[in-house]
């Protein structure tokens, strides 16, 4: 039977519990998400009836600082799901240790259905109904999938007309309105970073490397430029509507360019068409889901051809298949870690707004860049300490770190 997001992140974090030998009153505790608002989003569409949606905000953990994750917006957001990505943010925050907890959110809805003008009056409404829950101390969402840096604005806006003035209040805003150099690319440089510190373990480069990105958007499009800037070989890339492959390498610019012109990558000349199933079992050595979430299960697993999978997307993995991969050797470089990046500079981003100060680009690259290598460092003497996978590893950190701010705060 396949388990659903929920229970496998809590296998996960199980894994972890009993390497660190946590005593049950923790595990009850670290498992129980602290808060669960479901809303209704009602607007007017475009055509004057009435639209019904349904949002959620869930907050995980806050014992190393505020509620921090961000607001999906897809027609399988459910509260399962949402609940599993709230706790991966605790662990995630605590992974590169920033000083936040976990939080998630989104909206059920297929935003390519709205128009601008309602996806507007839609965020702004949910905005209206979760305000009094949210705010730069409290809980402070950020993008995740198909919300971007114009949904951060409204929101921003939507908020600070109710409390005032309030950039602190929502992460990923446009860099014109608040927002951090460097947030964009953020997750996908996060994920690079992690791969190039993985392959360097082993003496190896990113130079000449295989990758294969299933997800083109915020996540897999940086990942991919910045690879392909870095010198590695991208031999295979994916969208909702389908794939593209080329074993010699993708030219990276030039699918940006068909990107921009056609809407998707599906179509690109000098590449052959593949399906998304097809690219998650190509022939590569990378492979990088940055798309949904329970891509690689019990069914693809043994077929799939790479030596690395670097978790770009939340929770891609299923409980099957991160068996399959540990018995077949294949490493898993986990979420909670590997796409981490972005949070790291939310961070970045929201310590800029409450200090009303700015930092350049390569500051913030290089800040990245340390987050990301110092999380790596704790994982890797986790690994060699307790003779554990990457994923049980970054897990465990993530528990200790997260149990110790619990423990000096107290239940009081
Ligand atoms: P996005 O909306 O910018 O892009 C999503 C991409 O996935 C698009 O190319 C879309 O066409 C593709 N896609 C959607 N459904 C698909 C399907 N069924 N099959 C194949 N491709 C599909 O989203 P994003 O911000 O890039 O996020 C992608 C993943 O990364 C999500 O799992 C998200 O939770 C995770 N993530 C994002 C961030 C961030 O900073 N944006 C940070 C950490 C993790």
């Amino acid at each position: 039977m396949s388990m659903n997001a929920t229970e496998t992140t809590n296998h996960y974090l199980t894994q972890a519990f009993d390497l660190l030998e946590l005593s049950p009153r923790y595990k009850t505790l670290l498992l129980t998400p602290s808060r669960e608002l479901r809303v209704e989003i009602a607007i007017e569409l475009d055509d004057g009836n009435i639209g019904n949606f349904i949002g959620y905000r869930i907050q995980h953990d806050n014992s190393r600082g505020p509620y921090k994750g961000g607001l999906r917006y897809h027609p399988d957001v459910d509260l399962d799901e949402v609940r599993s990505l709230a706790s991966l943010m605790t662990w995630k925050t605590a992974v590169v240790n920033v000083p936040f907890g976990g939080a998630k959110g989104g909206i059920q809805v297929d935003p390519t259905k709205l128009s601008r003008r309602e996806l507007e009056r839609l965020s702004r409404r949910f905005i209206d109904q979760i305000a009094e829950l949210i705010g730069p101390d409290t809980d402070i969402p950020a993008p995740d999938m198909n919300t971007n840096a114009a949904v951060m604005a409204w929101m921003f806006d939507q908020y600070s007309k109710r409390y005032g003035f309030s950039p602190g209040v929502v992460t990923g805003k446009p860099v014109e309105l608040h927002g951090s150099l460097g947030r964009d690319a953020a997750t996908g440089r996060g994920c690079l970073i992690a791969i190039r510190e993985v392959l360097a373990a082993e003496g190896k480069k990113l130079t000449g490397t295989r990758f294969a990105i299933q997800g083109f958007g915020n996540v897999g499009s940086w990942f991919a430029r910045l690879i392909h800037a870095e010198g590695g070989r991208v031999v295979a890339v994916s969208d909702v509507k389908g794939g593209i492959s080329n074993p010699d390498g993708l030219d990276i610019p030039r699918v940006m360019a068909h990107l921009k012109a056609t809407g998707s990558v599906v179509g690109f000349a000098g590449a052959t068409p593949i399906s998304n199933e097809e690219l998650l079992t190509c022939a590569c050595d990378v492979l990088v889901p940055a798309a949904l979430g329970h891509v690689l299960t019990r069914d693809n697993a043994e077929k799939v051809q790479a030596k690395w999978v670097v978790e770009a997307a939340n929770g891609p993995t299923s409980m099957e298949a991160d068996q399959i991969f540990e018995r077949r050797g294949i490493v898993c470089l986990p979420d909670i870690w590997a796409n981490a990046g972005g949070v790291t500079v939310s961070y970045f981003e929201w310590t800029q707004n409450t200090q009303k100060f700015r930092w350049s680009e390569e500051q913030v690259n290089r800040e990245l860049d340390k987050y990301m290598v110092d999380a790596w460092r704790s994982i890797q003497t986790m690994m060699k300490e307790r003779r554990c996978s990457m994923r049980t590893a970054a897990f465990a950190l993530a528990v200790s770190r997260v149990k110790e701010a619990t423990d000096l705060r107290g239940l009081g």
